[in-house]
């Protein structure tokens, strides 16, 4: 009888294996996929980290964080700075200084800000949901070169039936500084994620392909403890109906030159294009392999987004009011389960970043683990 059963080898659930075995309980780690790391799955081609399952970009302002996940990573210098092609026009991404001079000719923050405020005006009030939001940050001209058409690819729906928090990830600066993030600390794990995760369930017993939910009674009978990091309402049958997820389809493409497209992402923001970006993974590593050599080819992916269906990979929840609403009736089932741990992306249907997913496994474990 192990003490936890830890459903999902993804980033919640390696920190909870990691954290319980160290304090001496017994632990199984399971995951339907055939390999560790969920979606931080990274995969090694051609000498170049393949982001399986989407561009990663560890960033955090949590120094409890960082220093947690440094112990099973050596993290490279890498900083986020995404470039915006609108039909061949280039942006700089986040919105800064260099995306407002591109678009307006302004030269000066004050030029800047002028123009801003100018565009701003037509949303008085409280934004009420992402279209408001973002034109009341950035104007109108901005919001419909830049963020509509990619806004309504990625979601699949209007901006103005999405909820504006989504938009407030991205920082505006009216300065020169174009890393996409606001964080302390940033930087891709040397190696790759996989390796990192694979450090973090070292000495943990792992069983790869194995389905919790068409063996739960067996499994559930294995352990005192189950810390269940899938989708919620598919734990639960979906009996309630089901919660909407965002899923995404990669076409990668192993190409015969050394540089495609000089960043690690480009994001299409006119509507037209089908996907939402393309990422060359070899600029995570500054073009470089394990030893340092310079990689001659190149792997791209061109991301689509798409409404999740049954049988497809959930990525992002869709945290909009309707949901919302589900959810917390299938938070309160998930209460009553006595024994269960919801945990994670999927287990808790919010759209974390990487480092609020190991907080909220480290706050569990402080909880858990006493
Ligand atoms: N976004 C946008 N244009 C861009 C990049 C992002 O409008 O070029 C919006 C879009 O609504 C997106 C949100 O900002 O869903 C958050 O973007 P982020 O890059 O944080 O998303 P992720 O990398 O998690 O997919």
């Amino acid at each position: 009888m192990y003490d936890y059963l830890v459903v999902g080898a993804g980033l919640y659930g390696a920190v909870f294996a990691h954290e319980a075995t160290a304090r001496g309980k017994s632990v199984l780690v399971i995951d339907k996929r055939p390999h560790v790391a969920g979606n931080v799955y990274t995969e090694n081609v051609e000498g170049i980290n393949v982001h399986v399952y989407g561009a990663h970009i560890f960033h955090t302002n949590d120094k409890r964080v960082w220093n947690y996940i440094t112990q099973f990573a050596e993290f490279n210098r890498f900083t986020n700075s995404p470039v915006a092609n609108y039909k061949g026009e280039l942006y700089s991404l986040p919105f800064n200084m260099y995306t407002f001079n591109r678009m307006w000719g302004v030269v000066t923050p004050e030029e800047a800000e002028a123009k801003i405020n100018e565009q701003r005006g037509e949303i008085t009030g409280t934004p009420r949901n992402l279209e408001e939001q973002a034109i009341s940050l950035v104007g109108r001209d901005i919001f419909e070169k830049l963020i509509k058409g990619y806004t309504e690819k990625q979601w699949g729906r209007d901006c103005r039936e999405l909820p504006a928090f989504i938009i407030k990830r991205l920082p505006v600066r009216l300065t020169f500084d174009n890393n996409y993030f606001n964080a302390l600390y940033q930087g891709i794990p040397v190696g790759g994620y996989t390796r990192m995760v694979e450090n973090l369930l070292d000495g943990v017993e792992v069983r790869l392909s194995t389905d919790y939910l068409e063996n739960k009674a067996e499994l559930d009978a294995s352990a005192k403890k189950v810390v269940y990091t899938g989708p919620i309402d598919a734990y639960f049958g979906y009996r309630l109906g089901t919660l909407e997820y965002r899923s995404v389809r990669f076409e990668n493409e192993l190409l015969d030159m050394p540089n495609f497209q000089g960043n690690a992402a480009v994001n299409y923001t006119d509507r037209e294009t089908p996907w939402t970006r393309i990422i060359e993974h070899k600029w995570f590593e500054f073009g470089r392999d394990a030893e340092g050599n310079e990689l001659p080819k190149t792997v791209i992916s061109r991301e689509y987004s798409s409404e999740w269906k049954p049988g497809d990979e959930p990525y992002y929840p869709v945290n909009d009011e309707k949901n919302g609403r589900l959810y917390e009736q299938y938070r309160q089932l998930a209460e009553k389960e006595r024994n269960v741990i919801f945990g994670g992306r999927l287990g808790q249907y919010r759209y974390f970043d990487m480092d609020q997913v190991i907080a909220e496994a480290l706050r569990c474990c402080d909880s858990e683990l006493k």
